[in-house]
């Protein structure tokens, strides 16, 4: 996707900020970009997932950058939007891995979160490295719905979604760190307590090795689930979207992958309607 494609010059950018150095990256960038379009607006958005020890201090740094960026910051969290921590979810005995649950509601987290501050757009940190290690667990799992990278042309003709897009997706994860510190950010790097995703760290020293061999790697990955994409989004596409009869957000089914998650964790009506 190009940069031209990706942002208006009136856009409102929610930019998820989890404190991280690649979503402090982001935000540094973005603020640069912004203040030469009088028109756009920046606000940060952090979501708390309740993992205690880990996400407080990822929270003070993201709103210590947010006050000397001058920018808008939203915090929300797991606890108010879903009345569940991730703590708790990580102590059931659950089919799934903490980090499943996680990416889920973080990702209806965010879009709540993007919503409340008005964005048009919002952007996350994820690197070129992100990206071809999820392609490439995406085709292990043989998961071709994640496959999709949906355009934000489609993405905006669905109600109550905000579009995403990834500006950093194709810089490499040695970059962003870079830039991170050459820039004095402050950011965390404390791995959290419930990550045990060892198949993605595989892959991860995987590619690293590749590339080092194989310049270049990664972008091919990622551009070849790019042209996979176009014509498995079309198809994706065309299925019928409907209200999940639980909380109202858009899914293909009759109750959406979060509200699932939440009933199989036995803590559905959510705590406060959102
Ligand atoms: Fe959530 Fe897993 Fe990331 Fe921890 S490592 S913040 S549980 S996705
Ligand atoms: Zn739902």
């Amino acid at each position: 996707m190009t940069g031209q494609s990706m942002l208006e010059p009136n856009d409102v950018v929610g930019v998820a900020l989890s404190g991280g150095k690649d979503s402090v990256t982001l935000l540094r960038i973005l603020c640069k970009i912004e203040k030469r379009y009088p028109h756009a607006k920046l606000a940060a958005v952090t979501i708390d997932e309740g993992i205690s020890g880990y996400r407080d201090e990822a929270i003070s740094i993201s709103a210590e950058l947010c006050r000397d960026l001058g920018v808008e910051h939203y915090v929300t969290s797991f606890a108010e939007l879903f009345g569940v921590t991730m703590d708790r979810i990580a102590n059931e005995r659950t089919e799934l891995r903490p980090c499943s649950y996680c990416g889920v509601l973080r990702r209806k987290a965010l879009n709540e979160a993007a919503r409340h501050v008005g964005a048009t757009k919002l952007a996350t940190g994820h690197n070129l490295d992100d990206e071809a290690q999820t392609a490439l667990l995406n085709v292990m799992h043989g998961d071709v719905e994640r496959m999709v990278r949906v355009p934000v042309s489609s993405q905006m003709t669905l109600t109550g979604f905000v579009p995403r897009i990834k500006p950093l997706s194709s810089v490499p994860e040695r970059e962003t760190m870079l830039y991170a510190y050459t820039t004095g950010s402050r950011f965390q790097s404390a791995a959290c307590p419930h990550g045990n995703d060892a198949l993605r760290g595989d892959i991860r020293s995987m590619l690293n090795r590749l590339e080092f061999k194989h310049p270049g790697l990664k972008y091919t990955i990622c551009s070849s689930v790019d042209k996979l994409s176009g014509p498995i989004a079309a198809t994706k596409l065309r299925r019928r979207i409907r209200s999940c009869i639980l909380c109202g957000s858009l899914t293909p089914n009759d109750v959406c992958e979060p509200c699932t998650m939440l009933k199989s964790l036995n803590v559905y009506p959510l705590a406060t309607g959102a």
